[in-house]
């Protein structure tokens, strides 16, 4: 297993439109095991292939709830292979989210609340479920790097500048 660099924004790689996996196989399964390294390394609670450069459709989550206050977070990895929302609800609930792509940037973004989504495992097992709360929000987001969006696609003009600005900034004092 390796810890893999996260490309960033405005990384041009970010805008591919991942390819569907064609066989569920250990080489994807080595991926997939470096892409959980990664995720938990970075800290984050999802992460694309496409994330660290492999435009493939896959992706890992893991919401990683702390059984307790300051507990040790419990570790429940998902995988999603050709992830498909076969409905989505009309209504949209806000989130703040956040992305390893656009470093330490938080912003609100209006999504479906619930879906229904279909998806292969890392055994090559198809799944169907219907999904709310924070997995809705998640699978979303990490849906759109299949398709080239980044979350603060979802925002304003004006607003996608400011954060912009703000990840051009905190790079000047971190370099
Ligand atoms: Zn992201």
């Amino acid at each position: 297993m390796a810890i893999l660099p996260i490309i960033e924004t405005p990384d041009p790689r970010l805008r591919t439109i991942s390819e569907p996996v064609e066989k569920v196989d250990d080489a994807l399964r080595a991926l997939i095991a470096d892409m959980l390294e990664t995720m938990y390394d970075a800290p984050g609670i999802g992460l694309a292939a496409i994330q660290v450069g492999v435009a493939k459709r896959v992706l890992v989550i893991d919401l990683q709830e702390p059984e307790e206050e300051g507990g040790e977070a419990v570790r429940d990895p998902r995988v999603f292979i050709n992830p498909e929302i076969l409905s989505a609800s009309g209504d949209l609930v806000p989130y703040n989210e956040g992305c390893l792509s656009v470093p330490e940037q938080y912003a609100e973004v209006q999504r479906p609340s619930h879906i229904r989504a279909r998806w292969l495992d890392e055994h090559g097992k198809a799944h169907e479920e219907d999904l709310d709360g924070l997995m809705a929000v998640c699978l979303q987001h990490e849906m759109d790097h299949l398709q080239g969006i980044l979350f603060i696609d979802h925002l304003s003009k004006l607003k996608r500048d400011m954060l912009l600005k703000k990840l051009a900034k905190a790079r000047v004092r971190a370099a």
